[in-house]
């Protein structure tokens, strides 16, 4: 496509809000949003230092770093309250923050503790990043408002293992449904983006990938497509997602898989088998 303006300006004046901004996914998405001529992205996340140095380097004029733990409903409140205080309205929620699986967390071997600290914060945090962001557009009128949840490709499929996770992003899933229904009336769109595999923290966790290991060459196989799939591949996804591009699409789930499951239900349980 031919690089114009209108092609790298699809979220020109926008006041966006990204949670998990401080790295992978969410880091990629924020900077996108600022490529595309977003007015203020305001990362939320509970890795400052981390957090604070993306900001800085996407500039202040437009980006900033809030400490926000998406567990504690108040949190996501008072970050949804100062960005609107502060910038006038909010336009976009990326709500992204994700955390891994502990363990394997078969069905046989559910830890119903880390189930329930999984689910604070993929679930119940996901929703509060919603509730709040669609709260503060529908009472400012804001016109052809965006929310962006994180699923996973794994939403659409079962797995060998990470119950937990798996569970979580089916009922993401839910969540985007129904609200993308009852806020339709207030203009305001709920989508969900699902990615493959991605090299992330949260992929090295989940899948205990040493630091030593290159985790591109884990990444090539979470994809039927040649190369290796980025953040910015699903970054690019959300921007579409978040902008006018897709003004009539709602309660949609969009998956950036390389076809793992798209292609094929079984894909992303052989890779998942093929990494360990
Ligand atoms: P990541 O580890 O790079 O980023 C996750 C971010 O979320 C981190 O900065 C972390 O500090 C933040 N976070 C975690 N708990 C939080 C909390 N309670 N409050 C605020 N922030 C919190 O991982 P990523 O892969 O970029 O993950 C982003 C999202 O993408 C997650 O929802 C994940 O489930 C989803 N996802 C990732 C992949 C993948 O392969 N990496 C695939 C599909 C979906």
């Amino acid at each position: 496509m031919a690089d114009t303006i209108a092609s790298r300006n699809k979220l020109h004046g926008k006041v966006a809000i990204v949670t998990g901004g401080a790295s992978g996914i969410g880091e990629a998405s924020a900077r996108s949003f600022a490529a595309h001529g977003a007015r203020a992205v305001v990362i939320a996340d509970v890795q400052d230092e981390k957090g604070q140095n993306v900001a800085v380097s996407i500039g202040p004029e437009r980006c900033s770093y809030v400490h926000c733990d998406i567990t504690d409903e108040e949190q996501v409140k008072t970050l949804v309250e100062s960005t609107v205080r502060k910038c006038g309205r909010l336009d976009v929620m990326f709500s992204n923050a994700g955390v891994p699986s502990a363990s394997d967390q078969t069905v046989l071997d559910l830890d119903f503790s880390a189930f329930e600290r999984l689910l604070a914060v993929n679930v119940r945090g996901m929703a509060a990043c919603v509730k709040h962001a669609a709260r503060a557009m529908v009472e400012g009128g804001v016109k052809g408002g965006s929310v962006v949840c994180t699923a996973n490709a794994a939403a659409r499929v079962g797995m060998e293992r990470f119950t937990d996770y798996v569970m979580s992003k089916h009922a993401l899933l839910g969540l985007v449904r129904s609200a993308s229904l009852q806020l339709a009336k207030h203009g305001i769109r709920v989508n969900s983006v699902s990615p493959g595999g991605v090299g992330t923290p949260l992929l090295r966790a989940m899948l205990g990938i040493e630091e030593e290991v290159e985790l591109d060459e884990v990444v090539e196989g979470f994809s039927r497509m040649k190369g290796t799939m980025k953040a910015k591949n699903v970054a690019d996804a959300v921007v579409f997602l978040a902008s006018e591009d897709s003004e009539f699409m709602t309660g949609h789930d969009l998956a950036v898989d390389g076809a793992i499951v798209t292609g094929g239900a079984s894909g992303i349980g052989e890779a998942t088998a093929r990494s360990f």
